[in-house]
């Protein structure tokens, strides 16, 4: 099999939102009158941000979710990706595996793959996403007001115990705990639906990949005020322990949770239990924004706690 043969067979789907898709030099959309366009672009590498010998399927899935996630946190409808792929190989039974955990994942949320780049090379995969809101609408980091409420979906800490655990870092977690957290690392839930339903509701909003604190501070120094979040007030596993100095650093400053953290008016409270509700996804409010700088994180008594660790940077030696 060579590559067209391996694009053909794995990467060429009908693509019915687009006027052109997989097959030329190009593909053609046609934008929705009255929308702004999204686009976005994600890298995985292989030993960097997953294991080599990930779970083809599993690291189909996270590729476009990742994706996925960036467009929630805009509040965008995704639409459109094109993937590029550095591959060692042409192996027919990585790249069926691979092409189940992503276009399951796209058919999901109705996005087309329209296009790509295949190329032999250590392995990487990148994903370009496009989507699409009304003009104006989008959920921008600087739009955060001293005083909004400041809310996370889901759970923290999940994605980074399992990591944590591989790392050899943390031991003794329970067989079905790490069963559960390991599926957060490996096939995160992109939070689209509520990335939509917060349109018109939420001010500043992003998704949690590099940890709270890291991610919450972009929120805060796009939209210069600062922000203060109480632990005790973090949703995380039954199992982990936000007393313990480790557990509480991956909660709130552990990576790969894609979850959406964002901020809204009080005013908002009500709506966003009924939000919560209808999509069946847990909403915690953990703090509010304030006229200060920089993200505090507070502990017992309303002190502040201060981690040694804030976020996952990729160039960071220590
Ligand atoms: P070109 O030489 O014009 O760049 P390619 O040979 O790279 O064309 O790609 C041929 C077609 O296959 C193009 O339409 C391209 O978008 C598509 N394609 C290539 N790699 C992928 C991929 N990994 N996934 C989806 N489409 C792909
Ligand atoms: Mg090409």
């Amino acid at each position: 099999m060579n590559e067209f043969e391996l694009i053909r067979r794995h990467f060429t789907r009908v693509a019915p939102s687009a006027e052109l898709g997989v097959g030329d030099d190009a593909a053609i959309v046609r934008p929705t009158p009255g929308c702004e366009m999204h686009v976005s672009v994600d890298m995985l590498v292989e030993n960097r941000h997953f294991f080599a010998g990930m779970d083809p399927a599993a690291l189909g899935h996270k590729t476009l979710a990742v994706n996925l996630s960036d467009m929630a946190a805009m509040g965008a409808t995704p639409r459109w990706v094109v993937l590029a792929l550095a591959l060692p190989e042409i192996n027919p039974a990585w790249a069926a595996g691979f092409a189940e955990g992503f276009f399951g994942l796209a058919q999901r949320f109705g996005v087309d793959l329209i296009g790509g780049d295949t190329t032999r090379g250590p392995l990487a995969l990148s994903v370009t996403i496009m989507g699409e809101a009304p003009a104006g609408e989008a959920l921008r980091r600087t739009a955060a007001k001293a005083g909004d409420d400041i809310w996370v979906s889901g759970t923290l800490g999940e994605a980074a115990l399992a990591l944590a655990v591989r790392l050899g870092q943390i031991g003794d977690v329970p067989e079905d705990v790490l069963a559960a957290c390991t599926t957060r690392l490996e096939r995160p839930e992109p939070r689209v639906m509520l990335g939509l339903a917060l349109r018109g509701i939420a001010h500043a909003a992003i998704d949690v990949s590099d940890g709270l604190l890291a991610d919450l501070g972009h929120i805060a120094a796009a939209s210069g005020i600062g922000a203060e979040i109480e632990l005790t007030a973090l949703p995380t596993h039954p199992w982990l322990d936000l007393r313990r100095e480790n557990h509480a650093a991956l909660i709130a400053a552990g990576g790969d949770d894609y979850e959406l953290c964002f901020t809204a008016p009080a005013s908002a409270r009500q709506i966003l239990s009924m939000i919560s509700q209808a999509l069946a996804l847990p909403l915690s409010r953990i703090g509010c924004m304030t006229h200060g700088a920089g993200v505090r994180l507070l502990g017992c008594g309303g002190r502040e706690h201060v981690l040694n660790k804030k976020g996952y940077d990729h160039f960071d030696q220590a």
